[in-house]
């Protein structure tokens, strides 16, 4: 008889959004015609920039003539897709042989499939309060599971523990849900200890476009050791609103290997076998992102969002209320004042200033007391909900 991947059995349900759509529909209900200010979600609400769009088009039409249609996609990436992502890094003195980047349709899927590269007696390390997705994948796997809290006394930036064993280390910088980065130092103690423990760095990059500290990098591959342990995955779902679009890229430096393997090899021969590729439609409009027209367009939306940050940023401060994120990131990682649970501080912000946010408590258990803001709403929504806040706040 077939048999099944028992580690399913293992998934915590995860509560989080189901809870969350629950309360507010139960609140809509319950009063009718309200207008939520949304300050919950991880989604871009902004449309993609014209030159992506243009891009997009022109692509479409492409596919309708005999001399300018494509059929199977290189499997690993279009050129035009990869030099152009090639030129993002070498602008930030990123130095990447242009094979060592692999297209892709988003993070999330990414995330998941690297993890047929290792086997399953590995124990992954994850750094919380973190994004769910990174528990549950390794659940899947059938991989040990540490579980590193961070909290306010490291700013939700924890330093390697030698006592640690652990051969997958997954680090967000920017962070999901705290909004926190890691320096230059700490990024350099992460790739010191992998290197030695042999481990492997997931290095999710997806926030990147959102840093505006000269000093924080942006890739894992800026520190010196990297490209012997790490792995960088990034997307264009928050850089250039492809949330919905799908499109990503995913660095494997061919330096990187592990019990006589070389993962860059390993992850073609994975590609190669489980994809033909991402559609050469979708690859067009995501070169377009990195055009100097296209690049100043994406960052107009962006700076939409920063400014949502801001504004928000500048209520918890006129209230003295602890928060991390926000300036280089497009979260805000608050403390719930006087006290309250993550939960409870959700259905008071809900029933009394009709503002939806996240509890911190479903990113793992030391998010508990902590509560996220998102800046990917709409900008009057999001003026509207800073200045709701401040009444509530210093009430
Ligand atoms: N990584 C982090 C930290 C995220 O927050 C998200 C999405 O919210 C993803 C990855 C997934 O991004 P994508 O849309 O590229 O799948």
């Amino acid at each position: 008889m077939i048999k099944m991947n028992q580690h399913y059995k293992e998934l915590k349900s995860s509560y989080l959004f189901y809870n969350i759509s629950q309360k507010t529909q139960q609140y809509c209900d319950e009063h009718p015609g309200t207008h939520l200010l949304k300050l919950g979600i991880g989604d871009v609400t902004l449309p993609l920039a014209g030159e992506v769009i243009k891009a997009l088009h022109g692509a479409v039409d492409d596919q309708a003539e005999k001399e300018t249609f494509s059929g199977y996609m290189p499997e690993c990436g279009a050129d035009y897709f990869l030099s152009a992502v090639n030129s993002y890094y070498q602008a930030r003195g990123v130095q990447l042989a242009q094979d060592e980047i692999f297209v892709s349709s988003g993070a999330s899927d990414e995330l998941g499939d690297i993890l047929d590269l290792f086997a399953e007696d590995n124990t992954a390390l994850i750094m919380e309060p973190a994004y769910p997705a990174y528990v549950d994948a390794n659940v899947m796997a059938g991989h040990r599971i540490v579980h590193m809290p961070s909290g306010r006394e490291n700013g939700f930036v924890p330093d390697p523990d030698e006592s640690i064993d652990a051969d997958l280390i997954y680090i967000c910088s920017p962070n999901n849900p705290t909004g926190a980065v890691f320096s230059r130092e700490q990024l350099k103690r992460w790739v010191d200890y992998a290197n030695t423990k042999g481990a492997v760095i997931l290095f999710d990059a997806a926030y990147e476009c959102f840093i505006e500290d000269e000093a924080i990098p942006h890739s894992i591959f800026e520190i010196e050791g990297a490209r012997t342990c790490a792995i960088e995955i990034c997307s264009l779902s928050k850089t250039a609103g492809f949330t919905g679009t799908r499109c990503g890229y995913t660095v494997i430096p061919r330096d990187l290997e592990r019990g006589g393997m070389v993962l860059h090899d390993m992850w073609i021969r994975n590609r190669t076998t489980k994809t033909n590729g991402i559609s050469c439609i979708l690859q067009k409009g995501a070169a377009a992102v990195f055009t100097p027209a296209g690049q100043k367009a994406v960052r107009e939306n962006i700076m939409v969002y920063k400014n949502n940050a801001k504004v928000l940023m500048e209520a918890l401060d006129t209230c003295g209320i602890w928060y991390c994120g926000g300036k280089n990131a497009p979260y805000i990682w608050m403390k719930c004042p006087d006290g309250a649970g993550s939960w409870e501080f959700f259905d008071r912000l809900l029933q009394e200033t009709q503002i939806v946010g996240t509890p911190g408590e479903g990113f793992g258990s030391c998010g508990e007391g902590y509560f996220r803001l998102s800046s990917f709403g709409d900008a009057e929504d999001t003026r509207e909900a800073a200045a709701r806040l401040k009444k509530l706040l210093k009430k």
